[in-house]
């Protein structure tokens, strides 16, 4: 899943996590609980996600690394978050020998939607599930009843340091991929369910041409 932050990915992972079965892996949730935790790196993590730069490839890499030793993702995975710049994609290139067709969905668009998106974001408190957009006026979390809160990362000037990172560390990898006869580019500027019709459609003629090229 690549795409500036508030393009809807965390989102649309969620939903593709539970229609194919598999896990969804968000670098930027494993961090935020690391965050959460009063460990020197921790602290660390935390201070760079609150000024909106990214931890280090070396950490982030480390986590999917880890993550990807665990069973449950024997039949595929959805990765959010990650990679972010091309360090990331080379070491993801490596973890996915013997894993089958990496699917890469560029999640495409307008940045004055994204900071209007960003702003009025919300997150629960406790399960981290984000609010439903559609319901601007809900004080509490639809899954857990948490309470809802702003991203500590989501205010003004944050948000415009995380889109500069994105133009600068992530927005490369759009060309690393391009040429792969499994990227797809994805139209995010329309309803979620319309989103995730494209993403399944892309992920659909994948999963059917390495089918074919089985039998
Ligand atoms: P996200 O929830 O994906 O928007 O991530 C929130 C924050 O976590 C980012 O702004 C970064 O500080 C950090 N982060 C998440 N994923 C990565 C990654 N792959 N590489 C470096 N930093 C990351």
């Amino acid at each position: 899943m690549l795409g500036p932050p508030g393009a809807g990915k965390g989102t649309q992972a969620q939903r593709l996590a539970q229609t194919y079965g598999v896990p969804k892996i968000s670098t930027g949730d494993i961090l935020r609980d690391a965050a959460a935790q009063e460990t020197p790196l921790g602290l660390e993590v935390r201070h760079r996600i609150d000024q909106g730069h990214l931890v280090s490839d070396e950490v982030a890499i480390e986590i999917v690394r880890e993550r990807l030793t665990r069973q449950d993702v024997s039949k595929g995975f959805i990765l959010d978050g990650f990679p972010r710049t091309v360090g990331q994609a080379e070491a993801l290139g490596t973890m996915m020998a013997g894993r089958g067709a990496l699917v890469v969905l560029h999640m495409v668009v307008p940045a004055e939607v994204l900071v209007g998106r960003l702003h009025s974001r919300r997150i629960c408190s406790v399960c981290g599930a984000n609010a439903d957009p559609s319901a601007p006026e809900a004080t509490r979390c639809g899954q857990c009843g948490g309470e809802l809160v702003q991203r500590t990362d989501d205010g003004e000037s944050v948000v415009r340091n995380r889109l500069q990172v994105y133009d600068q560390r992530t927005r490369p990898l759009v060309a690393y991929y391009r040429s792969s006869p499994t990227f797809f580019e994805i139209d995010g500027n329309q309803v979620p369910d319309r989103v995730n019709e494209a993403m399944q459609a892309a992920i659909g003629q994948t999963l059917g041409a390495t089918e074919e090229s089985r039998s």
